[in-house]
């Protein structure tokens, strides 16, 4: 099918997992629907890449499953995909000090792992944060009412700082209360003490992955799609328009260097908001996103190191929150079951400002991560760099663009009838991967006339480390 002057129900735009699970719903709705990316592979930020002859994820996407319903949702999205889920234990932990402590944290282990001094502090600083702190004010303010000053120095701060490139103090709390548990203050007292019994046992704690890696399932879910849609990638949209007389919306794109003309009875957008006002014409507007976004990109060196990967067997994942050490956490790809790596490979995560210089980032990150295997004992002999990868977008500073949306809803409700923005970027809200499915299913689900920003607010949140 040529997709040039073709007509279709619904145009989405963006193929990461917002994109899919619309593009997949509309298209078993029996709707007629084009799934432009700009990429050459779907999957957005959870999307598989190749580096130095192996397939990664580069983010480390786990498909959490902690309530029967995400249990239920990835199993029947799998037979969709014709993929195999595999149920993998969860193995994650903080280094620090020499220590290794399990992360979400276990308080029996917490307490075998760190020195009673320490211990102590957390248990006193605990106490006193639940009656001082308040965790409605930001992220910093959220670990310290639930963690304690002490900890959330030593473990969370920093990571924030790492991660973000800012103080946690102005991030939302609102953020936080998504992605962060809030332990029982009995929980933490009881590890602090040196005498008590053991604490809370937890549920067992597990998550899905996908056999052969995440690639497999969103490839699956394209090849899932009717014959009447079409998913075109390396596709670079160039504008948005909609025809006065009908209302129809007409997209040109430009595929294999060729300019199309797609037109379509809606659009359901899930790129960032300032893609979308450019292509719309809407300069003023998107000049506010520009401003108030702080967005930040992932970029992970891949390293061959047998020594460290032998140190770290069973961990999936390592967070490093030595200040000392520049990488946020280290993925121990031999331990994903599912991605099929034999050799001890490595992915060191560094997170750098978008806007800094494309041809610094990778010798700067080289140099990071080499310096960083040394600060961990690593001798020079014992590692190799194999190559960088680079997610643009990764973390943003969520949800302070409150007005900036509101603004955005209403002139898409006033002007731009049958077009929609949804999805981590196009809502700005940090969703995760079940989420992001099911948003763009519901979006899939409105009416062909329904438009603004939708997803703006938080669901209701599944699991919480
Ligand atoms: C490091 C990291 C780890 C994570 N780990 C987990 C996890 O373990 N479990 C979990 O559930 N979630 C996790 N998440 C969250 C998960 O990645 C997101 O929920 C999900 O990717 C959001 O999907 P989305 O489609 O809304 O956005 P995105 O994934 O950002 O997709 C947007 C898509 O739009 C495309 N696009 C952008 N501009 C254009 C353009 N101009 N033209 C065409 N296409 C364009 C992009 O290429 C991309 O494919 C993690 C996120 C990060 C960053």
């Amino acid at each position: 099918m040529d997709v040039s002057r073709s007509s279709f129900d619904l145009v989405v735009l963006g193929g990461g997992p917002t994109g899919i699970g619309c593009a997949s719903a509309a298209d078993r709705l029996g709707k007629r629907v084009l799934l432009i990316e700009r990429e050459s592979k779907l999957g957005g930020l959870a999307r598989q890449i190749e580096c130095g002859g192996y397939a990664i994820d580069p983010g480390g996407h786990r498909l959490l499953c902690s309530h029967p319903e995400q249990f239920d949702f990835w199993n029947r999205l799998a037979r969709r995909a014709g993929v195999n889920l595999v149920e993998v234990s969860r193995c994650s932990s903080i280094y620090w000090a020499g220590s290794t402590i399990d992360y979400p944290i276990n308080w029996d282990q917490f307490r075998g792992a760190l020195p009673w001094m320490f211990r102590i502090r957390v248990g006193i600083s605990a106490i006193i944060w639940r009656l001082i702190g308040d965790p409605s004010r930001s992220l910093a303010d959220y670990g310290k009412y639930y963690y304690g000053g002490f900890l959330h120095s030593r473990f969370m701060s920093l990571h924030t700082q790492k991660v973000f490139g800012r103080s946690g103090r102005s991030l939302s709390a609102s953020w936080a209360r998504q992605r962060i548990a809030a332990p029982r203050l009995f929980d933490i007292l009881r590890a602090a003490l040196p005498w008590s019994a053991k604490t809370r046992v937890e549920g067992k704690d597990f998550y899905l992955y996908p056999g052969g890696g995440l690639g497999r399932l969103w490839a699956g879910l394209e090849g899932a799609l009717s014959a009447r849609s079409r998913v075109e990638k390396n596709a670079r949209l160039c504008a948005l328009r909609r025809r006065e007389d009908d209302g129809t919306w007409v997209v040109d794109v430009e595929l294999d260097g060729e300019l199309a003309t797609v037109q379509s009875t809606s659009i359901i957008s899930t790129v960032p908001p300032e893609v979308l006002l450019e292509l719309l014409g809407e300069s003023s507007l998107a000049s506010q996103f520009e401003a108030s976004f702080e967005r930040r990109n992932l970029v992970v060196v891949l390293v061959h190191c047998p020594e460290l990967a032998m140190r770290w067997t069973h961990q999936q994942w390592i967070y490093l929150h030595d200040k000392c050490i520049r990488c946020s956490r280290i993925q121990n790809y031999q331990n994903w079951t599912g991605l099929n790596i034999a050799d001890p490979i490595l992915g060191m995560e560094y997170n750098v400002g978008a806007d800094t210089d494309d041809s610094s980032v990778e010798s700067l990150v080289r140099e990071s991560a080499i310096a960083d295997l040394q600060t961990l004992s690593v001798s020079v002999d014992n590692y190799a760099v194999v190559g960088t990868v680079a997610i643009p977008n990764a973390y943003l500073n969520f949800g302070s663009q409150s007005s900036e949306f509101a603004n955005l809803d209403q002139t898409l409700r006033s002007g731009y009838p049958g077009l929609i923005t949804t999805g981590r970027q196009g809502a700005g809200l940090y969703i995760n991967l079940d989420q992001s499915l099911r948003l763009g299913q519901v979006c899939a689900e409105l009416p062909a006339t329904a438009s603004g920003v939708h997803g703006l607010e938080y669901g209701e949140y599944q699991e919480r480390v």
